[in-house]
């Protein structure tokens, strides 16, 4: 049995440490808005390298409130990629603005820079790179583009937490990034949480306007706002989670190192090739398969777990189907969501166990 992702590792590595985080919350009887979130802010700005970090809800909210951040709404339009999970747009329609999908390179993951020339218009205000699979996005080109033409930059950092790109981190790369502390992310709480990192002031301090009703002075509403804080409990447990990503991250390397060693030579199978200047955190182990079914039978016969991201890309969704932007508009997304497969992966899971998954490929395809 080997599951697709060990949820309850942590806990048991890590036991003493979280319960006494979750006792001291507990005994200080403040749950929102408190010291642990001001704590956690500090701590995981200095981990991004970045002057602030604003504590929310989640990560679609956290993309969102950027974009209100700048004012973006109805008439503008933001590029963002065609291969993504749909978080990503709908951030965008939520705010009123208009998606402009845009490819990604022939292998994916990402959005491909030099179609992204192609796609600005004058409407055109801000560009939200995906670090998809925990593989960064080429902000070199995207922030030279941007700059260019005078657009705003949200990394969508969700997979990403603790990437590098020639050293610096994911989520200090573009104007802002947004993170996700979704249980299953590499850098995940104990339920829903999120967070914005920038070095823009001016972002930061609207950021903590928006995400508590609109105010900064309790009853004087500046503002429309929202409710979209990271709670005291979260936040006391990710600071318990933070000085541990690293070497998970370096864990998950080293089994993506192994996974790219044992598939190698596999016919019919795509393996997962990160450029040379990016730092990838592998939260997804990701190949590409024609006889992708026919593989995710055998993994599970063979008790192990495997899952596809995604299987219907953003444009081809119900939620979508008013964009009338149908089968074949987005060629290269659509080829990916056909053939991509998501193999076990974790900063828990055992090296031995990557040879396992791999000599189910190889019998089934070799
Ligand atoms: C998980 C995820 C999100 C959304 O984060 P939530 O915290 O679940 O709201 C956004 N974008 C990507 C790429 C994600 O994987």
């Amino acid at each position: 049995m080997i599951p697709f992702l060990d949820m309850k590792a942590v806990y048991a590595e890590l036991k003493p440490e979280l319960d006494a985080a979750f006792a001291r919350v507990m005994e200080s009887g403040w749950f929102v808005l408190g010291k642990e979130v001001e704590a956690f802010e500090a701590e995981y700005a200095a981990f991004c390298g970045t002057r602030h970090c604003v504590g929310l809800g989640n990560g679609l909210e956290a993309l969102e409130l950027v974009l209100r951040g700048w004012d973006l709404g109805a008439g503008d339009e933001v590029i963002v990629p065609s291969n993504t999970y749909i978080a990503t747009w709908l951030a965008i329609t939520a705010v009123g603005a208009k998606v402009v999908p845009v490819e990604p390179t022939p292998n994916g993951p990402n959005i491909d820079p030099e179609r992204i020339a192609a796609a600005v218009t004058s409407r055109t205000k801000a560009i939200m790179p995906v670090h998809l699979y925990g593989e960064p996005a080429d902000m070199d080109a995207i922030m030279t583009l941007a700059r260019k033409h005078g657009l705003k930059v949200v990394e969508d950092v969700a997979q990403a937490q603790g990437a590098k790109v020639r050293g610096r981190r994911a989520g200090a790369l573009g104007d802002a990034g947004a993170h996700s502390f979704f249980p299953t992310k590499n850098f995940g709480a104990f339920g829903d949480a999120g967070a914005v990192t920038t070095d823009d002031a001016k972002l930061a301090d609207r950021l903590r306007v928006l995400r508590n009703y609109g105010s900064k002075v309790k009853y004087v509403n500046l503002e429309r706002g929202f409710n979209s804080r990271l709670d005291e409990m979260q936040a006391a447990l990710l600071r318990v989670k933070l000085p541990r990503l690293d070497a998970w991250n370096e864990h998950r390397r080293r089994l993506a190192a192994r996974y790219n060693d044992k598939l190698a030579g596999i016919p019919g199978l795509g393996l997962p090739r990160a450029p040379q200047w990016a730092e990838p955190v592998w939260h997804l182990y990701v190949v590409r398969a024609e006889r992708r079914a026919e593989l995710m039978e055998a993994l599970d016969k063979a008790g192990i777990g495997s899952l596809i991201h995604y299987p219907i890309p953003p444009h081809l969704q119900a939620a979508y189907a008013d964009l009338g932007l149908g089968k074949g508009s987005f060629p290269l997304a659509e080829k990916l969501a056909e053939t991509v497969l998501s193999l076990p992966m974790g900063a828990h899971m055992p090296e031995t166990a990557v040879d396992e998954v791999a000599a189910v490929l190889r019998a089934t395809l070799g």
